[in-house]
C-alpha cells in the first residue's frame, strides 16, 4: 500500500510519476529499443518513387504524394493538418511549380484528409473519394456514439510527453495544432467527385489514373493504380506494421477477410512500387511482391485459424492462445505489432461475427463488477489484504494481475488513492513492456489520468 498521508501522498505521487515517466523513456526494454530504432522510418523526406511520383514522408503522420502530369499535379492524401501540409505544398513546388488539379483521398480518416485546404490552389481542384466517405466516423456519429473521440485520444497518446510516446509505430509522434477537437478541423475540404464502381479510369492533369474500390480498413477505402508507371497507392490497407485490424478507439467491424483480399489484389497488380498509407514507400517489383504477399498470407492465416478455433467452440480468451502466427511472419519487421496487434484481431473476428457472448453459459448473466469485487475482497481476507496482494503482484512484476486486482479495489472504493496509484504503476509497467504503440499510449494515458485523480483526491482532503 502507498503508506503515506496528506501532503506526503501528493509529493510521493509526483515523485513516483516523474520516476516512472523516466523509466518509460529510458531505452531499457526491448520494445522501447525497437521503437527508437524505428524512428528512421519517420525521417522527414521527399522520396522519388517513380519518374512522376514524389512522396513526402515524416512531415506529420501520413505520407502525401504528388503525381506530376503535363497539365498540373494530382495529390494523393492530404495529411493531418493544414500547417504541415502547407510545408509539403511549398516543398513540392520547389520540385515542380504546377497547379494542383486534383486531390484523391484513399479513405476518410482525418490523418489523410484534414490537411487538404493546403492543396486547394484554386476553387476548381477536383476532390475525389469513394462512395460512403467518410464511412467510419459517420457510422458511429449517426448512432449518437461519441466516446470513440475520448478513447481515440488515449489510443493516439496526445496527452503524453515526447519521452513517453517515442513514436506511433507507423508514424512519428505528432501533436496536431488544430483548433477544436482532436478529430475535428475547422477547414475540412469535402469531396467534389465520388466514385462508386469497382474500378474507374480517369485522366487527371494528363495522367492516366485508376481508382479501385478496396474495402479493408474502412468501407470507403480505395487504392490508386498508375498503369503507366506501375505504382500503387495502397492507403491504409498497407503500411509496415501488423495492420490495425481492430482499432482500440472502437469502430464498426473491420472486414478482415476483405482486407486480405484487397492486399491480394494489390499483389496481382504487380506494381514496381507501393506507396503505403503510413511509413516509407517500398520500391522494387520483387520486394513489393514479397512484402505484400506475406502481408496477405499473414492476415489470411490469422483469419482462417481464428475461424477454425471458433468452430471448435473456443472463447476469445482461449482463441488468443490458439492462434499463433507462424515464426516466419513473427520475424518480419513489417509484420511486427508496432501499431495493430494480432491478439486484438482474433478478438475482433470473434465479436465481429458472433457478437459479445463468448459461448460459455456462465457468462450469460455475469456477476456485476461490485458483486464480484465484494466476493474477491472477502476471499482475500478484506480490502487491506487485497491491497497487500496488489503490492506483492507489483513487486513480482505480475503487472496484469496487479491491474486487475486494483480494479476490484477501485470498484469497491473509487476514491481509494492507493489502488489508483497502484493501477497507474501497473499500467505504466505494462506499457514499457509492450511494442504496440496504441496499447502503450492507452496504458500511459490511463496512468496519467489515474495519477491526476489521486492527486485531486489528496488536495481535496
Ligand atoms: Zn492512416
Amino acid at each position: 500500500m502507498y503508506k503515506f498521508t496528506g501532503l506526503s501522498i501528493l509529493v510521493s505521487a509526483m515523485v513516483a510519476a516523474v520516476l516512472t515517466v523516466g523509466t518509460v523513456s529510458a531505452m531499457d526494454t526491448d520494445p522501447a529499443r525497437l521503437l527508437v530504432s524505428r524512428n528512421a522510418e519517420f525521417k522527414k523526406d521527399i522520396i522519388k518513387v517513380s519518374p512522376s511520383v514524389y512522396t513526402a514522408v515524416g512531415y506529420a503522420v501520413s505520407p502525401v504524394s504528388m503525381i506530376v502530369g503535363d497539365e498540373g499535379i494530382v495529390i494523393v492524401d492530404a495529411g493531418l493538418d493544414v500547417g504541415t501540409s502547407q510545408e509539403i505544398r511549398a516543398d513540392f513546388r520547389r520540385i515542380v511549380d504546377k497547379p494542383v488539379v486534383a486531390i484523391i483521398f484513399t479513405h476518410g480518416h482525418p490523418d489523410h484528409t484534414h490537411g487538404a485546404s493546403a492543396f486547394m490552389d484554386s476553387a476548381d481542384v477536383q476532390v475525389w473519394a469513394r462512395e460512403g466517405f467518410p464511412h467510419e466516423q459517420s457510422a458511429l456519429e449517426s448512432a449518437g456514439i461519441v466516446i470513440q473521440k475520448t478513447r481515440g485520444k488515449k489510443q493516439a497518446g496526445f496527452i503524453l510527453s515526447p519521452e513517453q510516446r517515442i513514436n506511433n509505430g507507423i508514424a512519428k509522434a505528432f501533436w496536431p495544432q488544430r483548433k477544436g477537437g482532436i478529430f475535428g478541423a475547422s477547414d475540412i475540404v469535402a469531396p467534389t467527385h465520388i466514385f462508386s464502381s469497382e474500378r474507374r479510369q480517369l485522366t487527371l492533369a494528363g495522367i492516366n489514373i485508376e481508382l479501385v474500390s478496396a474495402t479493408g480498413e474502412t468501407a470507403d477505402s480505395l487504392y490508386i493504380w498508375l498503369p503507366d508507371e506501375r505504382v500503387v497507392f495502397a492507403g491504409d490497407n498497407f503500411y509496415k506494421s501488423w495492420p490495425n485490424l481492430y482499432a482500440l478507439r472502437g469502430t464498426p467491424y473491420r472486414d478482415i477477410r476483405a482486407w486480405a483480399n484487397v492486399v491480394d489484389q494489390l499483389v496481382q497488380e504487380r506494381a514496381v512500387a507501393v506507396v503505403a498509407g503510413h511509413t516509407r514507400p517500398i520500391i522494387g517489383e520483387k520486394q513489393v511482391g514479397e512484402v505484400l504477399g506475406n502481408y496477405r498470407d499473414a492476415i489470411r492465416f490469422l483469419f482462417d485459424k481464428t475461424v477454425e478455433g471458433i468452430n471448435k467452440g473456443l472463447t476469445p480468451n482461449q482463441l488468443v492462445d490458439y492462434v499463433v502466427l507462424p515464426e516466419k511472419y513473427q520475424t518480419l519487421d513489417y509484420l511486427r505489432p508496432y501499431y495493430g496487434n494480432p491478439e486484438w484481431a482474433v478478438r475482433a473476428i470473434f465479436s465481429g461475427y458472433l457478437g459479445w457472448f463468448d459461448g460459455n453459459a456462465t457468462n450469460l448473466f455475469p456477476l456485476r463488477d461490485m458483486e464480484e469485487a465484494e466476493r474477491v475482497a472477502k476471499m482475500a481476507g478484506g480490502k487491506d489484504k487485497l491491497d497487500d496482494l496488489i503490492a506483492t503482484a507489483i513487486k513480482e512484476k505480475d503487472y496484469q494481475w496487479a491491474a486487475q486486482l486494483s480494479d476490484y479495489l477501485i470498484t469497491l472504493d473509487p476514491k481509494n488513492k492507493s489502488a489508483l496509484l497502484y493501477k497507474a504503476d501497473a499500467l505504466t509497467a505494462l506499457a514499457k513492456n509492450n511494442l504496440t504503440t496504441t496499447a502503450r499510449n492507452y496504458y500511459l494515458s490511463s496512468a496519467i489520468l489515474l495519477r491526476k485523480k489521486a492527486k485531486e483526491l489528496s488536495s481535496a482532503q
